[in-house]
């Protein structure tokens, strides 16, 4: 299994060699250190998905896989507690994380169309996540995946901030291996491929939401 590589950069007010270097240096020293983690979380992935149990408990099981995996980022990556940039832009969840998220929010699922684009979701300071709370995230521990694997490899949040006048693309963390496993936690039969939206389709904001 490939480990991570991280996305292309367009734009930001730092020079692009100096956050290569800074994305480079932070990955090597996370994949060191997942390095060997990797055949035990393997071998971890696969039982999941095949020992019968309630989809409920393997998406815990995949979630807490993900948080043994991504550990070892710790002082490799801009992301620090109360930085909520993240929060304000598309964030795809699949139907069986939002059951599971629903159940421990005491929160109803909506029950939205089901996606694969975000296109539409336009990142704004003015439609965070449902679940953001004073610039914190109120549902940590049952997040979703892909929050879990949402890592910014630059050295603080200057690359993360929201512009309106432009993009600014990573580096992140290539958390694609993980949100794959996570999609086959889903129902995989024919014809039932695992329904994906938006975490404020499943969860719409509430008039008491700040
Ligand atoms: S679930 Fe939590 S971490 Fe993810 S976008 Fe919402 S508030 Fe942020």
């Amino acid at each position: 299994m490939p480990i991570t590589h991280h996305q292309p950069f367009q734009v930001s007010e730092y020079p692009l060699e100096f956050i290569r270097q800074v994305a480079e240096r932070n990955i090597s020293a996370i994949q060191e250190r997942q390095a060997p983690l990797w055949p035990r979380l393997e071998a971890r992935a696969r039982a999941i998905l095949q020992i019968p149990s309630a989809q409920g408990t393997k998406v815990r099981a995949m979630w807490k896989l993900a948080d043994e995996l991504l550990a070892p980022a710790e002082g490799n990556v801009g992301c620090r507690r109360g930085c909520s940039h993240c929060c304000h832009i598309a964030v795809g969840v699949f139907e069986h994380e939002a059951k599971v998220i629903a159940t421990a929010a005491g929160r109803a699922l909506a029950m939205p169309r089901g996606r694969t684009e975000f296109s539409d979701i336009v990142p704004s300071y003015t439609n965070p996540c449902p679940f953001l709370r004073d610039g914190e995230c109120s549902i940590y521990d049952n997040r979703p995946m892909t929050c879990r694997t949402h890592l910014s490899l630059f050295q603080d949040d200057s690359l993360c901030r929201l512009r309106e006048d432009k993009l600014v693309e990573g580096p992140y963390y290539d958390g694609t291996e993980l949100r794959v496993l996570i999609g086959m936690v889903g129902d995989l039969r024919p014809g039932h491929a695992p329904k994906m939206a938006d975490v404020r389709e499943w969860f719409p904001a509430q008039h008491d939401e700040g």
